[in-house]
């Protein structure tokens, strides 16, 4: 388990994806003022889908690797994540 944060949705960058993941604490975050939507302990990127989409996951109308794509793993996250 490793700490990461995620900002979004409605970045000034969304070519990559429509969340970021970041290591917390990372200075990058600074850059995305009142886009943090959480930080938390995550194991792998399919957890941080679970967390912020559950919702949608409940109904049912999308699995885990389709909404995989949403989100951009920055370099700092993957090392986190390794
Ligand atoms: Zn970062």
């Amino acid at each position: 388990m490793t700490t990461l944060s995620i900002i979004g949705p409605n970045l000034n960058d969304q070519s990559k994806a429509t969340f970021h993941v970041h290591a917390a604490g990372c200075s990058d975050i600074g850059k995305y003022p009142n886009k943090l939507i959480t930080t938390g302990e995550y194991a792998s990127l399919a957890d941080i889908v679970r967390d912020v989409y559950s919702d949608i996951l409940d109904e049912g109308e999308s699995n885990i690797d389709d909404l995989k794509s949403e989100f951009h793993v920055l370099p700092c996250a993957l090392r986190a994540l390794q």
